[in-house]
């Protein structure tokens, strides 16, 4: 049986440093915001290449975090992408801000340009919202197109908030995901690229009034000091075990782990010859590979594959089987653009297992198997 993601196996090549980790924090009996937690967020911003990191409790803290301190609220427009993970869109709807749908690409499964900029001239037509930030999301790993997201953001007056949570460690040209934006966050679920133990999550930026301002929204709002409050915020911080845990975990994945997930994927991407488009790393992109994910053509039954690589130990995924525009909570929300492109992916994706510890013997079984059931003859 092949493991969808092996968090096992990263346990077992990490468990002297992980678990020395660990028992330094409970001899400390520093739990919250202990000196691993600086450590953390220090090597998270050399990593990444922004002026701060700041933890806090998850991914979706993050982004609620930094609409507030942006104060976005009732009456601003806050552009997302209709095929994400629920989470980037909960976030605004938290802050009581409207969320625009805006489609995806097909040949990267991330934020359409040309659909972004159609959402924000009807949104500004109508007359009703205040464009006011644009959420790119880094699917799947793969960097959105910041060039022409920015220069969209540039043109409207927009603020752009990457959602790095599956795209950490993936790149443009050498520079890092979670650096191309006013601000960047990512999660440490432990399936995401670069997980803990439990939740977690950070926010980038070289903003030095947006970090202090989100410095004290995530503390209860302090002030210069834990007991002195200067306004309302919450509680969201990264635990210190975490920290420990992540420290060791970032440099495996910054020394080999994000390597040889990619070199699964470039074995994925050699020998599958399917009935199915295969992801693409646009030129000067590099994924961190968080899924690696198929368009099955349209003729493949799709419940039927799954049944047939499930019955050959080969677990498999739909993110997401539903779009957001589609889910429950935003069913009645406005359309502003056609929507499309990511209700056909939402129909036809599906997610082979990849990460840095699967076993050339694991992958040679997913690819033959792959080939035999939805293969093209020849
Ligand atoms: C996982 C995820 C989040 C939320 O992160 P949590 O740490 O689970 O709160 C947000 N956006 C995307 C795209 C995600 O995949």
């Amino acid at each position: 049986m092949i493991n969808f993601r092996d968090l096992n196996a990263q346990y077992k090549a990490l468990k002297n440093e992980i678990d020395t980790g660990i028992a330094n924090v409970l001899e400390s009996g520093s739990f919250i915001e202990g000196k691993q937690v600086r450590e953390l967020e220090s090597e998270l911003a050399k990593y990444v290449g922004t002026k701060h990191c700041l933890t806090c409790a998850n991914g979706t803290d993050a982004l609620s975090l930094v609409l507030r301190a942006w104060n976005i609220g009732a009456n601003d427009a806050v552009f997302v992408p209709n095929f994400t993970f629920f989470a980037t869109a909960e976030a605004v709807s938290l802050e009581k801000a409207t969320v625009v749908f805006v489609d995806v690409e097909e040949s990267t499964f991330n934020i359409s340009p040309e659909s972004l900029e159609n959402a924000i001239k009807a949104v500004i037509e109508e007359g009703e919202l205040n464009p006011r930030v644009i959420i790119s999301v880094d699917l799947f790993g793969l960097p959105s197109n910041y060039k022409e997201i920015n220069k969209i953001a540039k043109k409207y007056n927009l603020l752009v908030l990457e959602d790095g949570a599956q795209g950490f460690g993936g790149d443009i040209n050498g520079e890092k995901a979670c650096s191309f934006a006013d601000a960047a966050t990512t999660s440490f679920f432990p399936a995401k690229p670069l997980g803990c133990y439990g939740d977690g999550g950070a926010i980038f930026t070289n903003d030095d009034n947006l970090n202090e301002l989100i410095r004290s929204l995530k503390f209860h709002g302090k002030g210069d000091h834990k007991y002195n409050n200067v306004r309302i915020g919450v509680n969201s911080r990264l635990d210190t075990i975490q920290a420990a845990i992540l420290l060791p975990k970032l440099k495996a994945f910054v020394d080999y782990e994000c390597d040889d997930v990619n070199k699964v994927a470039d074995r994925y991407l050699a020998k599958l010859n399917i009935q199915a488009k295969l992801p693409i790393v646009p030129a000067n992109f590099t994924s961190s590979w968080a899924q690696f994910t198929l368009i099955l053509d349209d003729n493949i039954d799709r419940t039927e594959l799954q049944g047939k690589l499930s019955k050959s130990g080969i677990p498999t995924m739909i993110y997401y089987p539903i779009t957001m525009h589609d889910q429950k909570p935003y069913k009645e929300t406005k359309k502003y653009v056609d929507l499309s492109v990511s209700e056909m992916l939402s129909k036809r994706v599906l997610s082979i297992p990849i990460h840095p510890y699967l076993s050339e013997a694991d992958q040679d079984m997913v690819i033959d198997e792959l080939n035999k059931t939805i293969g093209i003859e020849v």
